[in-house]
């Protein structure tokens, strides 16, 4: 049980990120939701997780694509045992026509977003004697994908900091992994799925079986619970000599 730890989760008003704050406030974390916006709806969800789960849980708005805002973030939050670096946004492009203006953001907020953050906590958790760190990078972070150049560049840049991490941190009860996940239908995929139909003429569900899950063996999506329960156990005492590590959640993508 995670109950005393609190745990802090960039981009969690959606997608994998609420999955994630849900399954960590399940196990008993006082959860810290945030994302750019600070909408009476983000405090809504806070509150409701607390409801839900008998946790402390609240929203605290931060831009990620902001080095000073990240590190706000964390001292905002004041206790931070449990940092989950997740925010992310994706822009598919060819590296000749990929904007300069996506570019940039998709690092700042997908990669560098990870330094602030974990610079930020690290002092926290030493404070504290115990630390987790857990950055959810991609499948992308251990191959590659046409039109995806920031996106790559950035997940494979946070495997790296992963490991730079542990190593920082390996004598300490401090850990850091990586989770990389194939693809979950998040809003984030969601998005991807209306221009990807138009530029190969196919139906929804064929864009889905077959550019989507082309990848994927299982041909099922990974689910954001089944992120969350992956967080939850790199938090226990099981994983405590894990560390510099990635956790492929991707129906076997980098096995083939
Ligand atoms: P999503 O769009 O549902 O969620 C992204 C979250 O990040 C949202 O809460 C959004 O508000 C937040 N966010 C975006 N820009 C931000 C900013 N500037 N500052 C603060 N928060 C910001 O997407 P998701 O699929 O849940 O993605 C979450 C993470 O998982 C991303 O890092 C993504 O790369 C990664 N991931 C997703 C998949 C997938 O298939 N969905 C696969 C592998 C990795």
């Amino acid at each position: 049980t995670l109950n005393g730890k609190t745990a802090v989760i960039t981009g969690s008003n959606s997608g994998i990120g609420l999955g994630v704050a849900r399954e960590l406030a399940k196990a008993g974390a006082d959860v810290v939701l945030n994302s750019f916006t600070d909408t009476p709806e983000d405090h809504a969800l806070a509150q409701s997780i607390a409801d839900e789960f008998g946790v402390k849980a609240r929203y605290i708005s931060a831009d990620m694509s902001n080095g000073e805002a990240c590190r706000a973030l964390i001292e905002q939050a004041g206790v931070c045992d449990i940092l989950v670096n997740n925010a992310g946004i994706q822009h598919v492009a060819a590296i000749d026509e990929f904007p300069t203006d996506k570019w940039d953001a998709i690092i700042a907020i997908n990669m560098s977003s990870a330094f602030h953050t974990t610079a930020a906590a690290l002092p926290k958790m030493r404070a504290a004697g115990w630390g987790r760190v857990i950055n959810i990078a991609s499948a992308h972070g251990l191959t590659a994908s046409p039109f995806k150049s920031a996106y790559v560049a950035a997940k494979h840049g946070v495997v790296g900091l992963t490991k730079v991490t542990a190593l920082e941190t390996a004598e300490e009860d401090i850990t850091a992994n990586a989770i990389c996940p194939g693809y979950v239908l998040t809003p984030l995929v969601e998005a991807q799925i209306p221009d990807t139909m138009e530029k190969y003429g196919m139906d929804r569900e064929t864009v889905i079986r077959e550019v989507l899950l082309e990848r994927q063996p299982s041909k099922a999506f990974a689910t954001v619970e089944q992120l969350g329960g992956t967080c939850v156990f790199l938090a226990s005492d099981a994983a405590a000599q894990m560390t510099g590590t990635t956790l492929s959640i991707d129906g076997g993508w980098t096995a083939l």
